[in-house]
């Protein structure tokens, strides 16, 4: 195989998609590569993802720029599999197929009340705040006194952190126009942060956790009697080390001294599984069920309990969203494969292979494990000739479909640091303003 002969696209310019196509570059010099996004912009999760006051975190995506403007790569953006293209058009103009969508849908609670308004999934609510386009117009409530986070993950602790921030504490953080004058007009006092299982079995990252100890105007509730002196039997070591790690965090939370002149108090409450919201037509209520750890599960004990809750965002992950053709597991919200490979020709890497779990770094671990797997198994069959962006250059003239380029990608970005005034950018949140930007 003559790797200047092979076609290699790649569906989803975030963290995952340009891991694989720096490593994919490296490793066959001469290869074409073709990055496609939904979005006109890249960068997946590190754009539309990332806390907007974690600007270290983003730093990577310097990189994925460098990678994205390589000679051989090409960036398609605005362009939507089983809009613009279909998935049998892209195995039928590429040698290799990736497919890295991530997991843009939120998982259902299941739950009487899920439909109230005022009740939000995690993705619907980041995605307003970081300017995803089609989370632009959620306009979410904020406008009541109790708001309640349900999951002990770190997309709870974004959330609660960023709406635990005062604006000056915000003013370095991209977080969108349309969102800073939305928190800024919250009244929000007591945040409800809620974990079915206990400390222990949280997933919070300490460094997280203790980011909360900055928090100028929030006061941090922690019930000392819901701390475990000794950590359960038979933890995995590494979810041990964490809790131990995060237990002597919430240890310093709870010796606090009352903190009663500030304005928010975020409520570390754990053992409580969402039973039902309640309201009318609005959610007020949220109801809670003890429970109990057995065997690492969630055992509920039948006592319930009702906190009020004018917004609800549930943070308990999220599922992939296949295009029509793909292969899936329906079950378990994953494109279908076998350690990523999908069928012949085809793969997947990060989030939409594996499920919602880890932070970028691991995807590039991930990514350079699939690459290796490509690069294996182009040693053995042999690949090539497929026409790459050359039909699919043609079926966009033929549909009137016009990509983002890189260059227009560079425009956006361009524009969107000059609009930053002193923050380091400030997001164009809507499809056409992003077209307008990109066509300069
Ligand atoms: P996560 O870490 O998997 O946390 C999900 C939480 O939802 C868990 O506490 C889980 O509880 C809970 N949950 C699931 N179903 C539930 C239900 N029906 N009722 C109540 N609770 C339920 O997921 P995430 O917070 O979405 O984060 C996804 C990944 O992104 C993680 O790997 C995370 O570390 C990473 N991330 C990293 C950062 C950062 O580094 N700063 C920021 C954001 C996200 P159980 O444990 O009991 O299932």
């Amino acid at each position: 195989m003559n790797p200047a002969e092979l076609h290699i696209g790649i569906v989803g310019a975030g963290p995952s998609g340009c891991y694989v196509a720096d490593a994919l570059g490296r490793k066959l010099p001469g290869a074409r590569i073709d990055i496609f996004d939904r979005l006109p912009t890249p960068f997946g999760l590190v754009r539309g993802g990332v806390a907007p006051d974690h600007q270290g975190t983003k730093n990577i995506a310097r990189q994925f720029e460098r990678t994205l403007g390589k000679d051989g790569v090409r960036f398609l953006g605005n362009i939507a599999i089983g809009r613009d293209l279909s998935y049998e058009e892209l195995k039928a103009a590429y040698d290799v197929l990736i497919i890295t969508i991530g997991a843009l849908e939120d998982r259902r609670l299941g739950i009487p009340g899920e439909t109230l308004d005022g009740v939000y999934g995690s993705g619907q609510f980041v995605g307003w705040y970081n300017g995803i386009p089609d989370g632009r117009e959620l306009e979410p409530k904020l406008d009541g006194k109790s708001l309640a986070i349900i999951g002990n993950g770190n997309v709870a602790l974004d959330i609660a952190r960023l709406l635990g921030k005062t604006p000056d504490e915000l003013a370095s953080s991209d977080l969108c126009a349309h969102a800073r004058t939305a928190f800024e007009a919250a009244r929000i006092e007591d945040i409800w942060l809620i974990g079915r299982r206990g400390p222990a079995e949280a997933s919070f990252t300490t460094a997280e956790l203790a980011e909360f100890g900055e928090l100028s105007r929030v006061a941090i509730q922690v019930d000392p009697a819901q701390l475990p002196q000794i950590l359960p039997e038979g933890l995995p070591e590494e979810q041990r080390k964490l809790a131990e790690k995060n237990l002597e965090v919430l240890r310093t939370y709870a010796a606090h001294e009352e903190q009663h002149n500030r304005p928010v108090r975020i409520h570390f409450m754990f053992h409580a599984a969402p039973v039902a919201i309640l309201g009318e037509g609005r959610a007020r209520e949220l109801v809670l069920e003890k429970t109990r750890i057995e065997h690492g599960r969630a055992i509920p004990g039948g006592e319930t309990f009702t906190i009020p809750a004018d917004t609800i965002i549930s943070a308990i992950g999220y599922r992939s969203t296949p295009f029509s053709g793909l292969p899936f597991d329906e079950v378990r919200g994953i494109v279908a494969n076998d350690q990523g490979r999908v069928e012949a020709g085809v793969y997947t890497v990060g989030w939409c292979k594996r499920g919602p779990q880890g932070v970028v770094p691991a995807n590039r671990a991930d990514s350079l494990a699939v690459a290796d797997l490509i690069l294996a198994d182009l040693a053995i069959h042999q690949t090539g000739g497929k026409p790459g962006g050359a039909l699919i250059d043609s079926l966009f003239a033929e549909h009137g479909v016009r990509p983002v380029d890189f260059a227009g990608w560079q425009k956006i970005n361009a524009a969107e640091v000059a609009a930053g005034q002193g923050r380091p950018r400030e997001k164009l949140a809507r499809i056409e303003d992003l077209l307008a930007a990109a066509r300069g």
